[in-house]
């Protein structure tokens, strides 16, 4: 453990155990619930499929009639949608997908496997008993829970709530995330670009982020290196977000105003962090919004807000599971020179479905987290030599 450094499960423990779930939970159509957080687990009211149905285009038969012969009449036709009658000695019903089983019915023959001449059908194949039927309440059972409360809704989730008839589904309200971002030589992309300044691209990379985790946000823009705007931002920002999230300003240099200015509108922990790229944090509560503070640095924004940021705020949705989960993958490259600081290296898979580590790990160039697949959480100090299993975080595991 670095002295003086806090680890970065330490700073994440702190940082979950003050993460309050949003208390307000509304009804909304199930057709525009995909991507929101379910605030209450889902029971089904009825069986799927509600009735005995066949899987397949063919013909329903008794399989008692086939011990005497091939030959059936076709007394009846029933389609999806419609409803057979009872199924007389000796008869067979065509019958499509999805269309109920007469009532003694208990097989299906696939079309392909019998003949028909008239009204009358050979079946060339014998059947074994249910075949292609699938059986009511098979898939789901009247009572059974579909889906459990605090997981987000993925499009099949929002068709199995559907498939039951649910036309609302309780969710958490979405999160008002505010950002700002503070320095004097940021510009936006579309004006020139005086000497000394750059663009400000943690702007776009965390906006993203937070779209990605379904916040509704509040972008404050551009906040000049000074007291009292920084002041100024969080009060606004405070006033309408449940959290804020800050980039640049979180050192203790000379244009560092995120820490007198959270300490003076609210309270505030600053932490060195055991990681790289990363190290500085802040976190505190200004008002009744939590705030995170992130460094400037564009690898050292990205990165902590992955890995900080977006449990915090999954678990402020109401998400019960917030951990990253992480891939054993193998490293197709040496890294020979570990940091004693935790690292989250820049890797892509290659075709072999191995690792590979982009050549500068730099924290200052940003290249390498867009040609990058995910990061590579590499433990303090550990050497990775070439075809060793190491834990991988996918961007897409990372991004849910
Ligand atoms: P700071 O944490 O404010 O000391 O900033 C650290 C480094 O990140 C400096 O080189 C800044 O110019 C750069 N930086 C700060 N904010 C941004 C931003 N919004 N976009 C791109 N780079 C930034
Ligand atoms: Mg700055």
């Amino acid at each position: 453990m670095n002295k003086g450094l806090l680890s970065v499960d330490e700073a994440l423990e702190v940082l979950l155990s003050r993460a309050q779930p949003v208390a307000g939970i509304e009804e909304i159509p199930t057709l525009e619930a995909t991507g929101r957080v379910l605030a209450r687990p889902q029971r089904s009211t009825m069986d799927v499929p509600p009735m005995d149905n066949s899987a397949m285009d063919g013909y329903a038969i008794r399989l008692v009639d086939l011990q005497k012969g091939k030959k059936l009449k076709v007394a009846q036709k029933i389609m999806a949608g419609s409803v057979g009658m009872e199924l007389s000695k000796g008869t067979a019903a065509r019958i499509f997908t999805g269309a109920p089983i007469p009532p003694g019915a208990d097989a299906v023959v696939m079309q392909e496997f019998c003949t028909l001449d008239g009204d009358e059908v050979t079946v060339n194949r014998i059947p074994k008993p249910a075949e292609w039927i699938r059986y009511a309440a098979s898939d789901v059972k009247k009572g059974g829970e579909i889906l459990s409360a605090g997981t987000r809704l993925q499009p099949q989730d929002s068709g199995l709530a559907a498939s039951v008839g649910l036309k609302t589904l309780p969710v958490f309200r979405k999160i008002r995330l505010g950002l700002f971002f503070t320095g004097d030589e940021l510009v936006m992309p579309g004006e020139p670009l005086p000497p000394g300044r750059i663009y400000n691209s943690n702007r776009f990379t965390l906006r993203g982020l937070a779209e990605t985790f379904g916040c509704e946000i509040r972008d404050y823009g551009i906040v000049p290196d000074s007291l009292d705007a920084t002041r100024e931002a969080l009060r606004r920002a405070a006033a309408e977000c449940d959290v804020i999230v800050t980039s640049g300003g979180v050192s203790v240099g000379d244009a560092d105003f995120v820490k007198p200015a959270v300490e003076a509108e609210g309270s505030l922990l600053m932490w060195k962090i055991a990681m790289k790229p990363g190290r500085p944090l802040a976190f505190g509560k200004v008002g009744n919004a939590d705030f995170i503070g992130l460094p400037g640095n564009p690898v050292s924004s990205f990165v902590t807000f992955l890995i900080f940021v977006r449990p915090f705020l999954l678990k402020k949705q109401g998400l019960s599971n917030v951990q990253a989960r992480g891939i054993a993958a193998r490293a197709d490259f040496d890294w020979m020179e570990p940091d004693a600081r935790r690292e989250f290296l820049r890797v892509k898979w290659n075709a072999q479905g191995g690792l590979d580590l982009y050549p500068t790990q730099d924290s200052a160039v940003l290249t390498p987290t867009a040609w990058a697949d995910g990061l590579v959480d590499n433990p303090a100090g550990r050497a990775i030599r070439r075809g060793e299993t190491v834990r991988f975080l996918p961007y897409s595991e990372l991004y849910r």
